[in-house]
């Protein structure tokens, strides 16, 4: 049988997707994969808190806070090392900057006016310094 005046319907899909949606195979189908999905969902959830990695990832940010802390040391100690350094005093004669040798603290019956001598030397002319420190 031929039809001479038969034009494609317009709405035909959206009229086959209406229908695939009220039939009791898609709902099942869509119910299905919906529920799939809340499983994943819900088993990755359960991945992230077990309670063995918690455990672990605690222990992890204890130690990375402990070795916070052992670098804020280390630093504060460089601070006061290069602070040291760029401190201190220049030799008399060649301009070299003197090193440390020692504090020596003076008995007040020995030495009314100063309580400390300090001793640098000069790695350059081998000079000698003396630095007394006035008794208050
Ligand atoms: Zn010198």
């Amino acid at each position: 049988m031929v039809y001479e005046d038969d034009p494609e319907p317009a709405r035909y899909y959206d009229w086959m997707l209406w229908k695939l949606r009220k039939s009791e195979k898609w709902k099942e189908a869509v119910k299905y994969s919906k529920d799939r999905k809340k499983e994943e969902h819900i088993k990755k959830q359960s991945a992230y808190a077990n309670p063995i990695q918690i455990d672990a990832f605690e222990k992890d940010i204890q130690e990375l806070t402990k070795e916070k802390y052992t670098l804020y040391g280390k630093v504060q100690k460089l601070v006061d090392e290069l602070n040291e350094c760029q401190k201190g005093m220049n030799c008399w004669h060649c301009d070299t900057k003197l090193i440390w040798g020692a504090d020596h603290d003076l008995e007040d019956d020995s030495c009314e006016e100063y309580d400390m001598v300090t001793n640098l030397s000069c790695p350059q002319c081998e000079a000698f310094v003396e630095v007394y420190n006035k008794r208050t």
